[in-house]
């Protein structure tokens, strides 16, 4: 596997960070992972935008343009051979002293590989369980994509271990936040409903990009608060990532969703994996 690390292309086993970089030690990077589709990345500025707003808010020295990462990834699937491909770009804060004080770190360091992925197939329904875990309304780091995943891995854990696919975790006024990894949408009388940005989410690219195609294609979008209890009655769930696309969930905590016998393919969820895959296929 060769990969981009520090501005060099390497193999994994040249590509090694000294044990005293905080990312290591603290937590203290970021991330994106990016789908790409015929050898493109699909929304690539809104991902870097992403990264370098949450950059910033951490007060880390600047990050490479985005024409060095642009070519970045484009020499790694060039030198991989990959054209359908997760794309994982992580920084990490760098080196400095073994306290948590960034301000003894150089550079961010910089990782990027990628793994082949199938073309997308018809998705399968998840089952997704209300896990104990919740987002933290008062913490900002709900809102970036940090190396530091612990809460979303505990969820994983705790709805693996119920049999579903994918948590759901409220935020701790009690409304719906998201999936450990997705954002969430739902359909309920001819809406189309997510909770909105203030609701302990990650503002997700496929989150805006879905917004943006339902509205283009007539639908009603309320992006607000979430109560679980509207989810029980809803006619349609999915979940939207990078990766995974948009997945339909046809269980929520042992009930399947929605009163007909869809297993969660309704027709919002229909119409918008065909409207994103039309929209993957073309840009
Ligand atoms: N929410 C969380 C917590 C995530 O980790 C992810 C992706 O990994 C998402 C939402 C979906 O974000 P995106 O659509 O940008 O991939």
């Amino acid at each position: 596997m060769i990969i981009y690390f520090n501005g060099r292309l390497v193999s994994a086993a040249e590509a090694v960070l000294t044990p005293v970089d905080h990312g290591f030690l603290y937590g203290h990077g970021l991330f994106e992972t990016m789908r790409a589709y015929h050898g493109r990345v699909f929304k690539f500025k809104e991902h870097i935008n992403r990264l370098k707003a949450a950059a910033d808010f951490l007060g880390w020295p600047k990050l490479p343009p985005y024409a060095e990462l642009s070519d970045a990834i484009t020499s790694v699937l060039n030198d991989n051979q990959l054209t359908n491909a997760s794309v994982r770009l992580t920084c990490s804060r760098g080196q400095g002293t073994p306290r948590p004080d960034p301000g003894s770190c150089g550079q961010p360091a910089i990782a990027v590989f990628a793994s082949p992925l199938p073309p997308p197939l018809p998705p399968a329904g998840w089952s997704v369980t209300t896990v104990a875990f919740r987002r933290n309304l008062s913490s900002p780091l709900v809102k970036i994509k940090s190396a530091n995943y612990l809460d979303n891995i505990l969820a994983k854990q705790e709805a693996k271990a119920k049999g579903a696919e994918e948590a759901l975790m409220l935020n701790t006024d009690g409304f719906v936040a998201e999936g450990s990894m997705s954002n969430l949408f739902m359909a309920s009388e001819g809406r189309l409903i997510t909770p909105d940005i203030y609701s302990g989410i990650l503002p997700g690219i496929t989150r805006s990009t879905i917004i943006e195609l339902a509205k283009a294609a007539g639908i009603i979008v309320e992006e607000r608060q979430v109560r679980p209890e509207e989810l029980a009655d809803a006619d349609e769930i999915f979940l939207t990532s990078s990766i995974m696309e948009v997945i339909p969930v046809k269980m929520l905590d042992g009930c399947p969703v929605g009163k007909s016998q869809t297993a969660g393919r309704g027709y919002f969820t229909v119409k918008l994996i065909q409207l994103y895959r039309e929209l993957t296929a073309k840009e």
